[in-house]
């Protein structure tokens, strides 16, 4: 069995369709989406109308949660707030429908999937360091916790009490190891490398790999621009931080 894990595509249809694209070539038997599908970018309703026949599984994130009204606005910055709004302008029936019936975390087999942290899903707790991670290892019972919601992918590692965060762009899965995986964002990624990101998991082989993919970012930045969509948030794509 082998399940490609996306997140936080944030209505970027580009990115979407190209690691959609690239999936379809790696012999993948699930899709797992773990949430922010809307937020920030240009194409709510088409990303949306993709994950819906595309992901098996898909969960609730944040701007998901604040597109669909749930949310208090305060809680982002004013270009988040801004696309938010226009993303929630934009929503039609059918995609909302979709968006309402969405889990904030669900466990299946081995793995526990949630967009931001396994504790108390909806306060949208974010895992950056080793001390996060620590806290929240403790609340799951399944060996793999799958996250998005920080748009950096990487993994913590649990062994003997201690904690390791690895960047490593493969890794085989041990029995007397726990891991916290991020698989970073297709839409928006912030950890210095403007291309999508995704994961395969591997179950036969014990592995999980991350993929890269690059995706024509200029044809969103130019849908952006005609939306009127924040400019800090168009120049960020290519920045990829
Ligand atoms: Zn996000």
């Amino acid at each position: 069995m082998r399940v490609a894990i996306v997140s936080d595509i944030h209505s970027n249809i580009a990115a979407l369709q190209a690691v959609i694209a690239d999936i379809n070539t790696r012999g993948v038997d699930k899709i797992v989406c773990l949430g922010d599908i809307v937020g920030y970018g240009p194409a709510p309703n088409e990303c949306v109308e993709i994950i819906r026949q595309k992901a098996d599984i898909c969960l609730m994130g944040n701007h998901d949660w604040a597109v669909l009204g749930e949310e208090d606005l305060a809680y982002f910055n004013s270009f988040a707030r801004q696309a938010v709004m226009w993303n929630q302008e934009q929503l039609t029936g059918d995609s909302e429908n979709f968006l309402r019936a969405l889990p904030f975390i669900k466990v299946e087999g081995e793995c526990t999937f949630v967009h931001s942290s396994p504790f108390e899903p909806q306060t949208w707790t974010y895992i950056i360091n080793k001390n996060d991670a620590q806290f929240e290892f403790e609340h799951f019972q399944t060996q793999l916790c799958f996250v998005g919601h920080t748009h950096v992918a990487g993994i913590f590692l649990k062994k003997d009490q201690k904690i390791i965060f690895h960047m490593d762009d493969k890794m085989y899965l041990k029995e007397d190891e726990k891991l916290i995986i991020n698989v970073g964002s297709v839409g928006q990624p912030r950890d210095f490398d403007s291309r999508s990101s995704y994961g395969i998991l591997d179950l036969k082989n014990r592995l999980f790999e991350f993929h890269r993919i690059t995706y024509d970012i200029e044809s969103t930045q130019l849908s952006m621009e005609k939306f009127g969509l924040p400019k800090y948030l168009i120049d960020r794509l290519s920045y990829g931080r």
